[in-house]
């Protein structure tokens, strides 16, 4: 039993700004285990919008994979509310990068730290356990944000987010093995300069991994233009690997990717 919703799927700062598609995080619930990944702006009330409603006073942890404002805009007030204000004392796990914390710009508030039971930082190399669900952290290149992908090996197979980075070879086998593949894809084609995966590279990926299931997210103006679903259609006809492309509030089950 497990599933993954997608509270948002908007990629870049326009699709963002303009809310063309929510940019909320991702909801994970694992044997029982209830994660959130990249509380971007809006995660709170999609969350309560939600149908049915997501509680995030039901959260156990939230993982923040880089600092950039639209995976981290709501991680204060979530890391609020899932210890439920702080009446019953600390409450669940905060798993970010370093400079999420500490130096010139932390994101995460000094006087919200008092909110969870653990903070924990991602570094390369180095497993963080939340309950039965082991979070290993794959160090990305992503401009100057220090940002980690992350597989979460659990009961219900090993889930990979492949977030925001560019393409670089070593990239891919870091994920292989994954059950499910969610790949931040904010680019129809390659660009230089843009740290960001693009359609082909994903492509390149899904080839290799062979997941279970691909899910594609994160979309910038030029895949969201291109129609997502008709894109991952092709690519499943054309990798022989299942491919679906998020909409906001879609829901994946276990049973999908499971093998
Ligand atoms: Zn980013």
């Amino acid at each position: 039993m497990g599933f993954i919703k997608f509270l948002g799927t908007a990629g870049a700062r326009y699709v963002v700004g303009k809310q063309l598609r929510y940019s909320a995080g991702t909801w994970i619930q694992l044997s029982g285990v209830d994660l959130l990944l990249d509380p971007g702006p809006g995660t709170l009330l999609r969350c309560r919008r939600s149908r049915p409603p997501l509680a995030p006073e039901k959260l156990d942890g939230i993982i923040l994979t880089h600092k950039h404002l639209d995976h981290s805009t709501d991680v204060n007030i979530m890391l609020e509310v899932m210890a439920e204000l702080g009446h019953k004392g600390r409450k669940g796990v905060l798993l970010a990068p370093r400079e999420c914390l500490e130096g010139d710009d932390p994101v995460v508030l000094k006087y919200v730290r008092k909110y969870p039971e653990r903070i924990e930082t991602l570094e390369e190399g180095r497993s963080r356990d939340v309950g039965p669900i082991r979070v290993m952290p794959v160090k990305h290149r992503h401009g100057d944000a220090e940002t980690y992908g992350v597989i979460l090996d659990s009961p219900e197979g090993k889930i990979a987010f492949v977030v925001d980075t560019q393409f670089f070879p070593e990239l891919v086998e870091h994920y292989i093995g994954s059950d499910l593949l969610v790949l931040n894809v904010v680019l129809l084609q390659p660009r230089s300069g843009i740290d960001h995966l693009s359609l082909p590279e994903a492509a390149e990926l899904i080839r290799t991994v062979r997941p279970g299931l691909a899910v594609l997210t994160h979309f910038g103006m030029t895949m969201i233009r291109a129609r997502p679903q008709e894109l991952a259609h092709r690519l499943s006809e054309e990798l022989g690997t299942e491919v679906i492309a998020a909409n906001d509030g879609l829901t994946v089950e276990a049973e999908h990717w499971r093998r």
